[in-house]
């Protein structure tokens, strides 16, 4: 906790300097003045098909963000690959069995929260879940409401950040419980899926999460640096189902790049290898209520 602190503070203290810089060099091409687009969304015809105008209005928006369209994603299976239980024990997932050609994105913690991201994402449309954590977004829960308006899920990733194996088993079911009874009030609906800190766990975690709401601990097997990824896997590629790991961080934590950077960075090494963006929560299917 304590670590977690020093680190926003010294965020904070950052970000005057941040602004500063940003209003000097505007660190992304055009500016942010009058680039609010109101994207018309890709409209499917009656084949299922898009229209040539469509995609070249598509087109245009990554263009702006130096990207070319990735390939849309699949529609997701009705049948969901993974299937939540109400009760019994707490799966932890670093990926969804499918076959197809997708991956998933998770951003966590929540310290940056830059604008540009928000329009970003408006442009884009590309899904993914983010992992709050309370002392991070606390400054600001309204940020994070503009991508969940997009359609993006919040998640639990704790209110202050511990390593949760290092610390007691009331202290874990704190930090899940407190957590997920801020993200409900603030967003309107409570998380199904947990991430903890570092990626570190124990059986006592699983129980606080089980406790606290959540059905699922949620793992990854890449994770987004600045401009590259790291692999779990030894050939470097990406596989079908995939999750990968990114952050909301901003210049002071990524040596200057900004959050769009290191997204459209993140994108490209998508696109590369071929896969489209799905979103998480579509391969999962809840516990049914009783
Ligand atoms: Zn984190």
């Amino acid at each position: 906790m304590k670590r977690y602190d020093k680190r926003g503070r010294r965020c904070a203290a950052l970000a005057g300097a941040v602004v500063a810089a940003l209003a000097v060099g505007g660190c992304d091409a055009g500016g942010d003045t009058g680039a609010r687009s109101s994207a018309a969304p890709v409209q499917p015809t009656a084949t299922g098909g898009t229209t040539a105008a469509a995609r070249a209005a598509e087109a245009t928006l990554w263009r702006k963000w130096g990207l070319t369209p990735l390939p849309s994603a699949p529609q997701p299976p009705a049948d969901k690959p993974v299937k939540l239980s109400a009760s019994g024990p707490v799966p932890v997932l670093t990926h969804i069995p499918t076959p197809q050609r997708v991956v998933f994105i998770t951003i966590d913690d929540g310290q940056e929260k830059d604008p540009r991201f928000v329009e970003m994402m408006r442009d884009l449309k590309v899904p993914f879940t983010m992992f709050l954590t309370n002392d991070a977004i606390k400054s600001d829960y309204g940020y994070f409401k503009q991508l969940q308006a997009l359609g993006n899920h919040v998640q639990n990733h704790t209110l202050h950040h511990p390593q949760m194996n290092a610390v007691p088993q009331a202290r874990q079911k704190e930090e899940v419980c407190g957590n997920q009874k801020i993200l409900t009030r603030e967003y309107g609906t409570s998380p199904l899926l947990f991430r903890p800190p570092y990626g570190a766990y124990n059986t006592g975690t699983k129980t606080a999460v089980a406790e606290c709401g959540p059905k699922a601990i949620v793992w990854w097997r890449e994770s987004m640096q600045i401009h590259n990824m790291t692999y779990q896997d030894p050939g470097k590629k990406l596989r079908p189902g995939d999750i990968i790991l990114a952050h909301f961080r901003g210049p002071s934590e990524l040596k200057g790049a900004t959050m769009t950077q290191m997204f459209a960075d993140l994108l490209k090494h998508i696109q590369e290898q071929g896969f489209a963006v799905a979103r998480l929560e579509d391969y999962i299917q809840p516990p049914t209520e009783h």
